[in-house]
C-alpha cells in the first residue's frame, strides 16, 4: 500500500517538475500522503506554532537524518512562528521549505534562541513541510557539522583570543608571545640525569646574556648574595612562530638534587621573570608514574571516594532481552563525565598491570595498590561481558551519554535495556586487548582473589577461542585487516605470555612468536604513526624473552618506527613531535591529543631502551615534559605536577569542595592547533561553545575561566593519557639508568 502511495507521490512530483504550472489538488495532500511508515512521529519533540488569532498545527517526523516538520492552518494562508526544542539534534546546512501543492522546494533560514529552533513560515490549509538534515550521536554523523552550523545553534559562545600582547614587537609570522620574558621549564621537575632545558622567547629582538640556577632552600634577599649554584650562557636556536627568536638555557649537566628557579640576566632588557620553581630529584619519573596511576582511584564509580564523592551509581544495571537484570555497577568514570567506557578502561587496566609488575608484588599478603585498582575496573568488565561483547553500563540513552552535569551521587539510577547497552558496546576484535588486560590482572590477582581471577580468566578463554580460527590476512579482510591485525595480534600476544606464565606450556610461546612476526610484517607493510599497543605487546615479549632470536627483529622494528618519527621531533625547541598534514605541509602540532604525546613518549623511550640511542630518550623526556608545562602555553596539563590551566572539563567541578575541578594525577586532552580559521573546542551535548580564530599551529589551551569549562577538546581528563603517561614514565626511568 505504502509503495503505491510513494509511487503516486513520486509520479506527481515528477509531473510537477515538468509542468510546474499545473498544481495538484490540495485535498490530496495529507500527512499520510507525505509520510509513509518509514517515518517516525516525534511526539517527544512537540512543535509550537503561533499565528495571530488563527489556529495552526505542526508535527515532527524523523527518518534517519532526515527530520521534517509538517505544519498547516485550519482556515487560510497566514504567517506563523514555528519553534521546537531540538533536544540532541543539530541542523546541518540550510533547511528547505517544501510546498507539495505548488511543487516547490526552497531554502528557509532559522534562528536558535533560548534553546529552541525558530522559523517564520507561511502556513496554508494543507500541510507544508520544513526539511532538515540533522546530526546526533546515535546517527553517528556529528562530524559532518561545520563550524558555522555549530555557532549558529549555540546556546552560548565564549571566544578565546591569541596571546600576542607583549613587551616588544613580535617577529613577522610569530603567532604567540609572552607578556614578559619568562623561561619556560618543566613544572614537574627533573631526574638528576634528565635533559634539562628552559626555552626563552625574545620576539623580534636579539638578546644575549646568562642564566643562573637559584637554589631556593637557602636563598636570601638582597643585599645578601643570592644562592646561585649554576651559571650558563643562553644559546640562540633560531626563530620560530612560537615566541619569535628562541633561546635555550641548558643545565642538563647540573645534577644536584634540590629546589630551584631559573633566573636570566639579559643585556638588552630587564622585562623578565624568574621561571616557575621546580625540583631536581632521584626517581622523579617514578613519582610522576604513581601520580598518574593514582588518578583512577578518584574516578571510581559505585562506591564512595572519601574526600571526593559519596557512593554513586550503585544500582547501574542492564535488563537483558531474556529478562535477567545484570548488575553492572563499579568501574571508573571516564573522562570528564560519568561514562564507563570499555575502551579507556581497557588500556588503563593493561597499563596498571604492567606498572604493578614493574613495581613488584610486595609482601604477597596485602593486595598491591595498582593491582587492586586494575581489579576494580576488571570486575566491572566481567559483569558487563556476555555473548562475546562487553556492554558498558552507564547510558540508558546513547543519544545523551553525558546527561548528568551534577555530582555523581545525585544522578538517578541508570537502568539500561540490552539494546541501550549494546549501542556503546565494545566488540571483536577490540575485545582481544580487553582480554589481555583481564589476563594480566587475572593471573596477578589469583593469590588475593581467586574468584575474580577465575571469572576474568574464563572470559579471556572465551575471547581467545573466539579469535583463533579467523583468517585476518590482507587478502581476506581488505581494508579492515589493519584493525584486526592491531587488536588481535596485540591482545593475543599478551595473552599468550600470560598463559605461559601460568602453566609453562611452550605452545603459548609458539603462538606468541607467530604474532610477533605478524605485527612486524604488518608494520613493515604499513608503519604506524603512533607506537600503539602492538608495540607494547612486542616489548612485553622482548622483556620476557630477551634472548629469543626474534628480539633482533623487535629491536629493528622499534628503530624503524623511532627513526621515522624522529624526523618530526625537532620542529621546535620543545622537541614536541609534529607531523605532516594531508597535503604534505609539515606542522608543529599534528597529533594533538596528549594520548598521542604520551604514546610517542613511551615509543621513543622504549626505542631508546632497546636500541641504545640516547637521542630517542631526549625526545621521550621532552614529550612528557611537554605535558607538565614545557610547552608554548607554559601550562601543566597534569594535575599535581605544576601549574594548570585553572579550568577543567570535569563534572567533579560540581562536587562540594572541588569546584576547581582539579583531580590529582588527571591529564587533560591537551594543546590543540590553530587552523587558520575558526576552531571550536566543544561542547556538542550542551551546545555551549568555546571558539578561537587563530593562525595555523597556534597552541590553543583554555585558561580563561575558573573551575568548569565547556572546552572538552583541550581541558578534559581521559584514561588514554594516564595509561600512556604511566608506562612512558617507567620506560624513561629505565632508559635513564641504562643510557646516562
Ligand atoms: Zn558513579
Amino acid at each position: 500500500m505504502e509503495n503505491t502511495i510513494m509511487k503516486n507521490f513520486a509520479f506527481i512530483l515528477f509531473f510537477l517538475l515538468i509542468i510546474p504550472t499545473v498544481s495538484i489538488a490540495q485535498d490530496d495532500i495529507t500527512l499520510d500522503s507525505l509520510f509513509d511508515d518509514t517515518w517516525i512521529v516525534r511526539d517527544d519533540i512537540p512543535v509550537e506554532i503561533v499565528a495571530d488569532g488563527i489556529e495552526c498545527s505542526a508535527v515532527a517526523y524523523q527518518n534517519e537524518a532526515d527530520f521534517r516538520i509538517a505544519f498547516w492552518t485550519e482556515t487560510s494562508e497566514c504567517e506563523a512562528t514555528l519553534s521546537y526544542d531540538p533536544l540532541w539534534f543539530t541542523i546541518h546546512g540550510m533547511p528547505t521549505l517544501i510546498d507539495p501543492v505548488a511543487g516547490t522546494e526552497e531554502e528557509i533560514d532559522y534562528r536558535f534562541w533560548d534553546g529552541r529552533i525558530i522559523y517564520q513560515v507561511p502556513a496554508a490549509d494543507y500541510p507544508r513541510v520544513i526539511k532538515m538534515y540533522v546530526t546526533s550521536r546515535v546517527l553517528r554523523n556529528r562530524g559532518e557539522l561545520t563550524i558555522e552550523d555549530k555557532l549558529k545553534q549555540a546556546r552560548t559562545v565564549r571566544w578565546l583570543y591569541p596571546e600576542t600582547d607583549s613587551w616588544s614587537d613580535l617577529q613577522d609570522g610569530q603567532v604567540i608571545a609572552q607578556k614578559f620574558i619568562e623561561p619556560i621549564i618543566c613544572h614537574a621537575g627533573y631526574d638528576p640525569d634528565s635533559i634539562k632545558q628552559a626555552v626563552i622567547w625574545a620576539n623580534d629582538m636579539t638578546i644575549s646574556g646568562t642564566f643562573e640556577l637559584i637554589e631556593c632552600f637557602h636563598n636570601q634577599q638582597h643585599p645578601a648574595t643570592q644562592s646561585v649554584v649554576y651559571v650558563g650562557e643562553i644559546e640562540p636556536v633560531g626563530s620560530h612562530i612560537w615566541g619569535g627568536n628562541n633561546y635555550i638555557a641548558d643545565f642538563s649537566d647540573f645534577k644536584t638534587e634540590g629546589m630551584y628557579r631559573v633566573r636570566i640576566r639579559l643585556n638588552e632588557t630587564n622585562q623578565t621573570s624568574d621561571s616557575n620553581t621546580f625540583e631536581i630529584k632521584e626517581g622523579n619519573w617514578l613519582d610522576l608514574a604513581a601520580l598518574s596511576s593514582g588518578w583512577y582511584y578518584y574516578q571510581r564509580c559505585g562506591t564512595e571516594v572519601p574526600g571526593f564523592h559519596a557512593e554513586c551509581h550503585a544500582d547501574d544495571a542492564v535488563i537483558r532481552d531474556n529478562g535477567e537484570i545484570v548488575d553492572v555497577s563499579g568501574g571508573w568514570h571516564d573522562a570528564g563525565d560519568y561514562g564507563k567506557w570499555i575502551a579507556g578502561g581497557t588500556v588503563a587496566m593493561v597499563s596498571l598491570g604492567i606498572y604493578q609488575e614493574y613495581l613488584g608484588m610486595g609482601d604477597g599478603i596485602e593486595i598491591p595498590r595498582f593491582l587492586e585498582e586494575a581489579a576494580w575496573e576488571g570486575r566491572y568488565f566481567c559483569k558487563a561481558y556476555w555473548d562475546g561483547t562487553f556492554h558498558p553500563g552507564y547510558t540508558p540513552d546513547y543519544e545523551d551519554v553525558c546527561a548528568w552535569l551534577g555530582a555523581p551521587e545525585c544522578e538517578p539510577q541508570r537502568l539500561l535495556t540490552e539494546e541501550g547497552a549494546f549501542a556503546a558496546r565494545w566488540e571483536s576484535p577490540r575485545t582481544c586487548l580487553t582480554a589481555a588486560g583481564l589476563a594480566k590482572m587475572g593471573r596477578m590477582i589469583a593469590p588475593y582473589d581467586p574468584e575474580l581471577s577465575e571469572w576474568a580468566l574464563s572470559i579471556v578463554d572465551d575471547i581467545y577461542q573466539a579469535h583463533q580460527p579467523l583468517d585476518w590476512s590482507l587478502e581476506t579482510l581488505g581494508e579492515d585487516a589493519g584493525t584486526y591485525q592491531y587488536w588481535s595480534n596485540s591482545g593475543l600476544l599478551m595473552i599468550d605470555l600470560e598463559y605461559y606464565k601460568m602453566d609453562g606450556d611452550e605452545s603459548w610461546l609458539d603462538d606468541a612468536r607467530t604474532r610477533v612476526r605478524n605485527i612486524i610484517e604488518w608494520e613493515n607493510h604499513s608503519l604506524s604513526v603512533r607506537s600503539g599497543f602492538q608495540y607494547v605487546a612486542l616489548y612485553e615479549f622482548y622483556k620476557f624473552l630477551p634472548d629469543d632470536p626474534l628480539c633482533d627483529e623487535i629491536r629493528e622494528a622499534f628503530d624503524n618506527w623511532a627513526s621515522a618519527t624522529y624526523q618530526f621531533a625537532n620542529l621546535s625547541p620543545f622537541q614536541h613531535i609534529g607531523g605532516e598534514l594531508e597535503d604534505g605541509t609539515v606542522v608543529n602540532l599534528r597529533h594533538n591529543s596528549n594520548s598521542s604525546t604520551t604514546a610517542f613518549a613511551w615509543g621513543m623511550a622504549t626505542a631508546a631502551l632497546v636500541t641504545g640511542n640516547a637521542d630517542y630518550l631526549d625526545v621521550a623526556e621532552h614529550e612528557l615534559q611537554w605535558i607538565t608545562g614545557f610547552n608554548p602555553t607554559n601550562v601543566s596539563m597534569m594535575v599535581g605536577a605544576g601549574y594548570g590551566p585553572g579550568c577543567y572539563h570535569h563534572r567533579y567541578c560540581f562536587m562540594e569542595d572541588h569546584a576547581d575541578g582539579a583531580v590529582p594525577g588527571g591529564i587533560i586532552t591537551g594543546i590543540q592547533a590553530g587552523n587558520d580559521g575558526i576552531f571550536e573546542l566543544g561542547d556538542m551535548d550542551t551546545k555551549n561553545w568555546v571558539a578561537i580564530e587563530a593562525p595555523l599551529d597556534y597552541p590553543i589551551m583554555d585558561t580563561d575561566v575558573r573551575g568548569w569549562t565547556y572546552s572538552y577538546k583541550t581541558n578534559e581528563y581521559g584514561m588514554w593519557k594516564n595509561t600512556w603517561f604511566t608506562i612512558a614514565a617507567i620506560q624513561i626511568e629505565e632508559a635513564l639508568k641504562v643510557l646516562r
